[in-house]
């Protein structure tokens, strides 16, 4: 692994006992720089290793078909953790002290965890720091050149970011080694892709009491997984290998139409940690579509994905209107007193029952499937401003039903989204309008020019989807 995707972040005196990783936002065997790293520092050490999750007791705006997908995918990964003799706990509770306490109680002499700049995580790893004992090591298995190697500012739209990552991007956009039941790869740089396994998996016993989890029980407290999205790691990169058979190669052309959209619909994947974004990024590069549509998959997936995740690292309130940059808080406030066209109560956005079909479309294909395809979250929410007495509530109303309803949610990707749409965020100012002052507008007119919305607006009021 490359030494720059790990940090030290909590620099405790050394003594030996086993490793933990607390796997929080990559939660996947395969691909995963965070494990890899685990693995090998316990190898190193001759200590043992296990892999533990916190479920928490509520995390913000999460609903239950998140949970559903998020556990139906964990006990994948858990199965396939124990299939290479690596144990699976999951622990109950608040995260940072439930982790600190079996920390304490296995006598662990290493953590080592997933990066994450969003609040509710911060806060979990601040409480388990507070009181951890041992070193703790943090590792960047999300994003493919590392958030924090990347640059060291908020970087002010894709603009900026593109070029350092482009610089970066051949250093870190390296080949996984394989993870074999039995068996660990040698990881070091010098590894060439596909070669065999170099070494056996010595690890010893874990020493703690490590409980059987009883999925069953657990999954029935959650209920079914969402139909649309079926969760895991296979299922990932079963959705992965169609995306390269019919979606990539029509990515340039189709993938901003949300009829038969060309898009790859692997968000819920990615955000769950399910896929690593790594993989997908080698396999697009591989692959025979042409040339122009794999650049622009890639655009989207490693510099647009990147600068959100940048965003929220170097932005402290990027879920509130203080994110904003000021052009765009000084025209949303000369605009504040405009007459709106319609002005939404929220119950009328959350049973789909605007005056705009289109509108009311998208939200009920939300409400049905926990996807809206990406140009149409765009229009989506800049009609939510259009809706709103003012920015602020705006703001708060696409956070909260983008949040609970898609299950991509609560993700950086999302509040980057939020903050472009309502408040010019990584974007410029453009021509002025009523309520949206220099704030870039989106409008039915413009939604009729790239795609039927007639059919759109039809496929999504069949009353079997309500
Ligand atoms: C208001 C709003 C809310 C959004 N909320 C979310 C969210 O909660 N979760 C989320 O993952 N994305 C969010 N996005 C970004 C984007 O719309 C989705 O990532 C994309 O539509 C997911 O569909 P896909 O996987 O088919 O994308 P594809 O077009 O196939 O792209 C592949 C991957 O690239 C990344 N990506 C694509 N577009 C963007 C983008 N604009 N910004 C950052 N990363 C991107 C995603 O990880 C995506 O899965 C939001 C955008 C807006 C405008």
């Amino acid at each position: 692994m490359h030494p720059a995707r790990a940090r030290l972040i909590h620099d405790r005196p050394q003594h030996p006992g086993p490793v933990l990783y607390w796997m929080h936002r990559e939660l996947r065997a395969r691909d995963n720089w965070a494990l890899l790293h685990a693995l090998a520092l316990a190898e190193q050490r001759r200590q043992p290793l296990a892999v533990a999750f916190c479920l928490a007791r509520r995390y913000p705006l999460a609903a239950l078909p998140h949970f559903a997908f998020m556990l139906h995918g964990l006990r994948e990964t858990a199965s396939t953790l124990a299939s290479l003799g690596i144990p699976f706990l999951l622990l109950r509770g608040e995260p940072g002290h439930a982790v600190a306490d079996y920390a304490r109680h296995a006598k662990i002499g290493l953590l080592v965890t997933d990066a994450d700049p969003t609040r509710p995580k911060r806060a979990w790893l601040a409480d388990l720091l507070a009181s951890l004992a041992c070193p703790a090591i943090e590792v960047d298995a999300r994003n493919i050149v590392p958030a924090r190697r990347a640059t060291d500012k908020a970087e002010y739209m894709a603009r900026t970011l593109r070029p350092k990552i482009q610089r970066l991007l051949p250093e870190f956009l390296d080949p996984f080694p394989n993870l074999t039941p039995g068996l660990c790869l040698d990881a070091s740089p010098g590894a060439s892709p596909g070669s065999p396994p170099a070494c056996a998996l010595t690890l010893p016993p874990w020493p703690a009491a490590a409980p059987a989890v009883d999925w069953p029980a657990l999954l029935a407290e959650f209920g079914p997984p969402p139909p649309h999205f079926p969760p895991g790691e296979t299922a990932a990169h079963s959705a992965l290998a169609a995306f390269l058979r019919t979606g990539l190669p029509r990515y340039a052309d189709d993938r901003n139409t949300p009829l038969e959209p060309a898009s790859s619909r692997l968000s819920p994947y990615l955000h769950f940690g399910q896929i690593s974004a790594q993989r997908i990024a080698l396999a697009v590069q591989a692959s025979p579509a042409p040339l122009e549509a794999r650049l622009a998959f890639l655009e989207q997936l490693i510099v647009r994905r990147e600068l959100a995740e940048n965003f929220c690292l170097h932005t402290p309130h990027y879920d509130s209107t203080e994110a904003f940059p000021a052009w765009a808080r000084a025209t949303l406030a000369k605009h504040q007193h405009d007459a709106r066209p319609f002005l939404a109560s929220e119950s009328q956005l959350d049973a789909a029952a605007t005056p705009d079909p289109l509108w009311n479309a998208a939200q009920r294909q939300l409400l049905a499937t926990g996807h809206l395809h990406g140009w149409l979250r765009m229009y989506w929410a800049k009609q939510i401003l259009l809706w709103s007495p003012d920015s602020e509530t705006a703001l708060a109303r696409v956070l909260r039903l983008n949040d609970t309803l898609s299950l991509d949610g609560r993700d950086v990707n999302g509040y980057a989204g939020a903050a472009w749409s309502i408040g010019g965020v990584h974007d410029r100012p453009w021509p002025e309008r009523p309520v949206f002052g220099t704030i870039r507008s989106m409008t039915p007119g413009g939604a009729a020019k790239k795609f039927d919305v007639k059919r759109f607006v039809e496929a999504w009021t069949r009353p079997s989807l309500l």
